[in-house]
């Protein structure tokens, strides 16, 4: 399997992927939103994109569709629920079913709510898995839930579905966030020495040769798996004095996805 992260440098920080298969050729495009640049890659490498997939309904992912589709003729995937928000759906997604390209790439489809109601995560049976998250797990952070999105939802995703896969999963979202929710960890928990570190090398990272983080990393650094953490729980409890010493994990992901709301 070989990735191609693919930086758009819009205001939205987008990333857009292509995923080859080295025996075919064969590509699926993942959110190609600048389809110029995933035509560009694909044709400089010798690749015949034929799935495009969408991870959720949001223009800044479904943008360049149409594009794309018109110069290759590729089928279009996303979550089965997401055929009224996308126009055009070839295939619908459900939990556990597998996305193939060419002879060698197989991606498990997870059903990943929260950031919206009809999300899909991508991920790999590969010897180092790769999940492709689009906007329910970020570098360091997780999904807002503004538009079409559920805050339980996103705690259930993270609880019950990515907090179990492998720590040495490399992580691919859907946007280059990464400094500025180092940013917010470390106005959660200024002691957290990885983050604080992290965030000296990623500061003026070129976003072309953007930092790929594993679960493992993801668990030291971003709040949003460190639920635990009785720095995160004492600060917590000086912004909301009614949380109980030791408030179960949903409700401190709830009120960091709060606060981190109007962070
Ligand atoms: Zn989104
Ligand atoms: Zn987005």
């Amino acid at each position: 399997m070989i990735i191609e992260q693919i930086w758009t440098g819009n205001a939205y920080r987008n990333f857009n992927y292509l995923i080859a298969c080295p025996e075919t050729g064969e590509a699926m495009a993942i959110d190609p939103l600048d389809y110029k640049k995933c035509l560009d890659v694909a044709t400089a490498r010798g690749w015949q994109i034929t799935q495009v997939l969408n991870t959720h309904e949001h223009f800044d992912h479904t943008g360049g569709n149409e594009k794309v589709i018109a110069a290759t003729g590729a089928k279009l995937l996303a979550h089965v629920n997401a055929g009224d928000s996308i126009g055009g759906m070839d295939r619908g997604l459900q939990a556990g079913d597998v996305v193939k390209v060419g002879n060698t790439v197989e991606l498990e489809t997870l059903d990943t709510p929260g950031h919206t109601m009809s999300h899909v995560c991508l991920l790999s049976h590969t010897e180092i898995p790769a999940l492709f998250c689009g906007d329910t797990l970020f570098n360091a952070g997780a999904g807002n839930c503004h538009h079409g999105g559920h805050p339980k939802e996103l705690y259930g995703t993270f609880a019950r579905q990515l907090s179990q896969l492998a720590d040495n999963t490399r992580v691919y979202p859907g946007h280059d966030y990464l400094a500025n929710n180092l940013e917010f960890t470390l106005d959660r928990e200024p002691d957290n020495e990885q983050a604080s570190d992290l965030l000296d090398n990623v500061r003026d990272q070129d976003p072309n040769k953007a930092l790929v983080s594993t679960l493992g990393m993801e668990k030291e650094i971003n709040t949003f798996f460190r639920l635990q953490s009785p720095t995160v729980i004492a600060k917590l409890r000086e912004v909301f004095p009614d949380l109980s010493e030791q408030p179960d994990p949903e409700t401190v992901f709830l009120k960091l996805r709060e606060l981190r709301n109007s962070w």
